[in-house]
């Protein structure tokens, strides 16, 4: 998604990156912040203001999500408010195994952050920074490589355990709900280090944690790093200097669990009817057959952990990733390398706010496994559980309007059927701020009984419309031009076309002779429009 953005790095290393050589710890970390390169700080440029013309008048997609769509656009926190912090230490959790005493300990205490999607390599660094400065030998912090860009790749480590973790977050670029849960981990450990639970934890393990794995992807929001390589299809080739600083790092600590913190689109589902993939787990395979081994038996028995501490939280919105061998990826090759892998995918929540519980959910899956690690309650864990889980599945769309009378705006006759719609997240720079987005259209039309969604709109005995009249509101008294007899509307209900309706309930006829002619009256019943419209950019 990087056709936006300015993608000439001011440094650009050759695609065999650094020498791995250059793990060195790093306790100050000025001369970091002073090497960051100067593309950080250019302001992104305006975005394009995509055009729809609406029966003859000209408004602008950016118009018509000031009224409308304000669940899809939320604002970048300004900096100040990013890096505010709690001052006051609330009492630690009584213990880290209780769901309830986590998740009450993360919303009195979770630190501030934007959106995830608008945490920055910058903010990363910063936070970092005021950890090991808060007490370097408590939060020692180190280098273990550089981006493509040159953008430091920085680990910290915590605890004074035998048993060594190891957890990564956004080696996809826009995958970013774990790194905010990751520092409210570190925020955890910092304040409560002395409390009996906490200190249990640090005692019996040490952490290495690498809150952003791939910052020029993070940068853009892509998935890919600025090779335009994918980072977790390069363990075994290692021409990134991403994966190449994780697998020297790995081999370096020789960690005995690993956690791979990733997000799964939002069309992923569970069961049937289907429903949200919030979290999908999975204990990874190190081979073709899915051979068993200690190192699964134990990720196998973590997944099982992790869905017994979200459970209260995530409901039946829990599923496990398939477990097919990716012989490229690297939670595959660690596993086989000898680093038993748990894979954490988070996937959509409905709702406007979707972050929040997401980061929460990531928090306590990460707390009571480290907390089970550290205790042995592990090995209490039965790992047919992991079995037990539903399979992912792809039968989520954003919005379903069910059983809706279309008029498509084509000129075919009208029709019942249901419209469903996707979406996902963009970042775009407006007004040199990074702005959350969302582009949207629509992707199946007929009946989708079988496909679930984040929110199911109920139109029977209703009409729906391309939005063809800007400005529309509820209660407002329209007439359907006749798109047969005329060119047909600009916008359409048709697949790939933008998600903005009209969702109208027809007014009885009076009973006078035009009335029951072609001429239908209808009310505004609702607004439907959902993301912005970019035709480059098909979600
Ligand atoms: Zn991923």
């Amino acid at each position: 998604m990087g056709g936006d953005l300015d993608t000439a790095p001011s440094t650009r290393r050759g695609p065999g990156g650094p020498p791995s050589e250059g793990l060195e710890k790093t306790p100050s970390m000025a001369s970091l912040v002073s090497n960051q390169p100067t593309r950080s700080c250019v302001p992104l440029p305006s975005p394009r203001r995509a055009r729809a013309r609406t029966g003859g008048a000209l408004v602008t997609a950016t118009v018509v999500l000031a009224v409308f769509v304000l669940p899809g656009l939320l604002e970048a926190q300004p900096t100040a408010a990013a890096t505010s912090r709690p001052t006051q230490a609330r009492p630690a959790p009584g213990s880290l195994s209780d769901t309830r005493a986590l998740a009450g300990w993360w919303d009195a205490s979770h630190t501030t952050f934007p959106a995830p999607p608008l945490i920055t390599h910058s903010l990363v660094v910063e936070r970092l920074r005021a950890l090991n400065e808060s007490d370097p030998r408590f939060f020692p912090l180190e280098e273990i490589g550089r981006s493509v860009e040159n953008r430091p790749l920085l680990a910290v480590t915590v605890g004074r355990g035998p048993t060594h973790v190891l957890l990564w977050s956004q080696m996809h670029g826009d995958e970013p709900t774990a790194t905010p849960a990751l520092f409210d981990l570190l925020e955890l450990l910092r304040v409560h280090r002395d409390a009996p639970p906490v200190a249990r934890v640090l005692d019996a393990l040490t952490l290495t944690i690498v809150p952003m794995l791939n910052p020029d992807g993070a940068e853009r929001f892509e998935r890919r790093n600025a090779q335009s390589i994918d980072v977790n299809r390069d363990a075994l080739r290692l021409q990134t200097p991403e994966g190449h600083a994780l697998k020297a790092l790995r081999d370096r600590l020789s960690p005995a669990v690993g956690f791979n913190l990733h997000n799964q689109g939002w069309r992923t589902s569970l069961g049937d009817p289907p429903q949200p993939a919030s979290i999908s787990l999975l204990s990874v395979a190190f081979d073709k057959p899915l051979t068993d081994s200690p190192g699964r038996q134990l990720t196998r028995r973590l997944c099982v952990v992790i869905r017994d501490a979200i459970e209260p939280l995530a409901g039946t919105r829990i599923g496990r990733y398939s477990d097919e061998f990716e012989a490229r990826a690297f939670g595959d090759n660690i596993t086989r390398w000898g680093t038993p892998v748990v894979l954490i995918e988070t996937g959509a929540w409905p709702g406007p706010d979707p972050d929040p519980p997401l980061v929460r959910i990531n928090f306590v899956a990460i707390a009571a496994a480290l907390d089970a690690l550290a205790t042995g309650r592990v090995a209490e864990a039965d790992p047919q559980g992991y079995e037990a889980l539903p399979l992912n599945d792809d039968r989520l769309l954003h919005t379903i309007i069910r059983n809706v009378t279309i008029v498509a705006g084509t000129g075919v006759p009208p029709f019942t059927g249901d419209v469903g719609v996707v979406a996902q997240r963009i970042v775009r720079g407006v007004d040199g701020l990074r702005r959350l987005g969302l582009l949207a259209r629509i992707d199946d039309i007929g009946d989708l009984r079988t496909m679930g969604a984040l929110d199911v709109v109920d139109g029977t005995g209703l009409t729906l419309a391309p939005l063809f009249l800007p400005g529309a509101s509820p209660g407002q008294e329209v007439t359907l031009p006749d798109w047969t007899a005329v060119a047909p509307s600009p916008q359409t209900i048709t697949v790939g076309q933008p998600a903005w309706f009209l969702l109208l309930r027809p007014i009885p006829a009076t009973g006078a002779l035009e009335d029951l002619a072609t001429v239908q009256r209808y009310r505004v019943e609702r607004v439907i429009a959902i993301g912005e419209a970019d035709a480059g950019r098909r979600p």
